[in-house]
């Protein structure tokens, strides 16, 4: 690797990595693929891509940089692979060496103050009063630890990436194509649920909102018209959900015929109008039996609609939100529960 290429791959990860932190992304290949080709400004259309999710979720949700990086890094003669590699090792060992220097600054720094605070304590000043004395040393301790405890808490980030990144360069040559997609609707799977859920609501300082919806009656769709066309429905109620989702709003197949739809920066009445519109419009769905020459209609869902509450994990508010779904069905299906106006 020459020396400039070295210099610009330390540039690049010197801006990437605080970056990975602050919006806690997590340093998988795809990622430092990603934020490096970010920073290194190589692409404006991925820039502006990956600042819109930040925008909106204040983070990059896996799903989406798992689709930027098919939709800009991995077309070949994007960013070449074995670049990449270079670049990697040599942020690698750049990233050793300042850690070596970021330890050896905080000791240092650390016997310094110990010896400022040992000479102090031994001064014996007359024009000094007890209480200005100790007010000092309060002080001193206090602004030290602070001090203190801030190197090394990014000491052991430091730390903490260079064993990351070491086990990248390992992972890098098998890395693995993340599955997102569900192959029948096309809308993102339960994994990228999972997984964008989690990021997400690490850091929603603006709310967010959870939607579940369970098609009606669908077993008697798959029996009285076969399995391939209640497939078919299934596909078109993806699709007209999926025409609703704007804003961030993102609709994932959460299992057999129950979807989920995320809603960034958001309070339950919006999440709950969204809801109802996707109800509304499922209503309208249509799917032709070529077989036996009939129309299938009458398609429904019921809703359950929720609000994150800070701090609560994942799975609460996923819990909270299908008790709403089975409160919907319990009253007739068709409906969004909470009704409008409830909180
Ligand atoms: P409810 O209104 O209470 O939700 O009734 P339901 O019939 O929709 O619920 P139930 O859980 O009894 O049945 C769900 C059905 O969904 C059963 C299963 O065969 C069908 N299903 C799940 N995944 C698929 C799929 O990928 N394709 C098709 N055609 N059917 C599916
Ligand atoms: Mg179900
Ligand atoms: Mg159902």
């Amino acid at each position: 690797m020459t020396p400039s290429l070295l210099q610009q791959a330390t540039v690049h990860l010197k801006r990437a990595l605080p970056l990975l932190f602050k919006y806690r992304i997590p340093p998988t290949p795809t990622n430092y693929a990603l934020w490096y080709t970010y920073v290194s400004e190589q692409n404006e259309q991925l820039n502006a891509q990956l600042e819109e999710a930040l925008a909106h979720y204040h983070t990059c949700p896996p799903s989406i940089a798992a689709l930027l990086y098919q939709q800009h890094i991995q077309e070949p003669g994007q960013l070449d692979v074995l670049q990449l590699r270079q670049n990697m090792e040599a942020m690698a060992d750049e990233l050793s060496l300042s850690l070596k220097d970021t330890r050896t600054g905080a000791a240092e720094f650390r016997h310094k103050l110990e010896g400022h605070l040992n000479n102090l304590s031994l001064l014996k000043q007359p024009n000094l009063s007890l209480e200005q004395m100790l007010a000092m040393v309060k002080m001193l301790v206090q602004n030290s630890e602070e001090i203190i405890d801030s190197t090394q808490y990014f000491s052991q980030q430091l730390n903490k990436a260079q064993l990351e990144i070491e086990s990248l360069r390992q992972r890098l040559s098998s890395a693995e194509r993340d599955v997102m997609y569900d192959a029948l609707t096309g809308c993102l799977n339960r994994r990228a649920f999972n997984l964008d859920i989690a990021a997400l609501l690490q850091s929603a300082p603006s709310g967010c909102c959870l939607i579940l919806a369970d098609i009606d009656h669908f077993k008697d769709v798959n029996d009285t018209y076969g399995h391939v066309l209640g497939d078919q429905v299934l596909k078109a109620v993806a699709k007209r959900m999926q025409a609703h989702c704007r804003d961030g709003s993102k609709l994932y197949r959460f299992g057999g015929e129950e979807f989920a739809v995320l809603v960034p920066d958001s309070q339950q009445p919006i999440a709950r109008q969204l809801a109802d519109a996707m109800r509304r419009s499922l209503e309208k769905i249509s799917v032709r039996d070529r077989q036996q020459n009939l129309n299938v209609g009458n398609i429904s869902a019921s809703f359950g609609v929720c609000e994150w509450h800070p701090h609560e994990p994942p799975a609460s508010l996923i819990e909270r939100t299908d008790k709403r779904l089975y409160e919907a069905k319990r009253l007739g299906r068709n409906r969004v529960i909470p009704i409008n106006g409830a909180r």
